[in-house]
């Protein structure tokens, strides 16, 4: 679900889904940061994959989960652009070659005249599309909730899902080391969308507290079994940065 989404917080690079069997037989899935096997990284990031999936869906449902999903409006104005560009020089062409009066023979006036009416026409309709192009709102509601999008969604549109919204999540800390580890998921279009679209938060609550969430796992005792085996309880807490 969140391999190349999630985010190595020592490096910022992405980190990739991985699975280990161990001498047993069984299989762990985790994520770790794509720097692990060339040594860019220092401190390459690491954690069971079942971890941040489950803080992740925690973030979609109880944090964000009954917002409307607003989606961000991609403008395609450079063709028409390039359009009225060529238009426009056209345009001036034929009006300079007027004025030198290259249409002053018997009948071309009117040659003149048919060329230059549908050119000033094309420029004006290209001129008012581009206008309301670049006012059209940069957000539109799609009308339906963050949870219920989210619950509909398999693990790779899940992924795809989360990199669509510009969701960002961050690992920092590796489970071997016995150091804290954390992940931080938000979503920084929120504060933006609410500004635009102006949504409110629930309870008076301040979007920068909503957009984003840190979940902590405690350090654990490291077993023979190794680093991954344990289940880890995880706590959440808010924090302020978005
Ligand atoms: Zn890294």
């Amino acid at each position: 679900m969140l391999g190349g989404v999630a985010i190595c917080g020592e490096c910022n690079g992405r980190m990739s889904s991985a699975k280990k069997t161990k001498p047993g037989g069984k299989t762990y899935n985790y994520y770790t940061c794509n720097s692990v096997q060339t040594g860019a990284c220092r401190n390459p990031a690491r954690m069971r994959k079942s971890d941040p999936d489950r803080m992740v869906n925690d973030f979609i449902e109880s944090a964000i989960g009954d917002l409307p999903v607003i989606e961000k409006v991609t403008k395609s104005i450079s063709e028409s652009k390039v359009e009225l560009q060529l238009a426009r020089q056209r345009l001036e062409r034929l009006e300079t070659d007027f004025l030198m009066g290259r249409y002053d023979e018997e009948g071309q006036e009117e040659s003149y005249w048919r060329m230059h009416k549908p050119l000033t026409g094309k420029v004006a309709k290209l001129r008012t599309e581009i206008a309301q192009a670049e006012h059209a709102p940069e957000f539109i509601d799609t009308g339906h909730i963050y949870r219920d999008e989210w619950m509909a969604k398999d693990d790779e549109q899940k992924r795809i899902f989360l990199q669509r919204h510009g969701v960002e999540i961050k690992v920092s800390g590796t489970a071997s080391s016995g150091e804290p580890r954390s992940v931080n998921v938000k979503i920084p279009d929120l504060r933006k969308i609410a500004a635009v679209t102006g949504l409110r938060a629930r309870d008076g609550k301040d979007w920068a507290e909503i957009a984003t969430m840190d979940y902590k796992i405690p350090a654990r005792r490291r077993r023979n079994s190794g680093p991954d085996e344990q289940a880890g309880s995880a706590e959440r807490v808010t924090s302020q940065n978005i």
